[in-house]
């Protein structure tokens, strides 16, 4: 679904769903894009006012986008913190010690190098990397 910006010829401007713009072309062409003002048929587009206001939109939101990403991470982090066993620098070793130990513990997280996270995966033990910003936000 697109949104126009219509102006009729008697001077009304108002906003139209159609389809796509192929869409509004074929009503338009059929003359079945009227004003809702006074039903005139005479309606175009109008060009500057939609092409201004989708820019900022898609700025915004994108900006909305990456806020919520950000807001997950914080959310997804308070997750691991709560229920995960921080174990900092140990954790390759703690994660190949649950893993060959079969030792049923809680979950835990830590700091890896990428080459060691790739190593662990290597040998079939599950883990993940997160973007973890270690600054303490707010
Ligand atoms: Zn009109």
């Amino acid at each position: 679904m697109i949104k126009y910006n219509l102006i009729c010829k008697c001077g009304k401007s108002f906003e139209s769903w159609f389809l796509n713009s192929a869409g509004f072309d074929s009503l338009k062409r059929k003359s079945l894009v009227k004003c809702i003002y006074c039903g005139s048929s005479s309606v175009k587009k109008s060009v500057m006012a939609p092409n201004l206001s989708s820019k900022s939109n898609k700025v915004s939101k994108k900006t909305k986008i990456e806020k919520n990403i950000k807001e997950q991470l914080v959310n997804f982090r308070k997750y691991i913190e709560k229920n995960y066993k921080n174990v900092g620098d140990n954790f390759t070793q703690e994660a190949r010690s649950i893993h060959y130990d079969k030792k049923t513990s809680k979950g835990i997280y830590g700091k890896a190098t990428p080459e060691e996270t790739s190593e662990l995966l290597e040998e079939g033990i599950e883990v993940a990397t997160i973007p973890w910003d270690d600054n303490k936000e707010n």
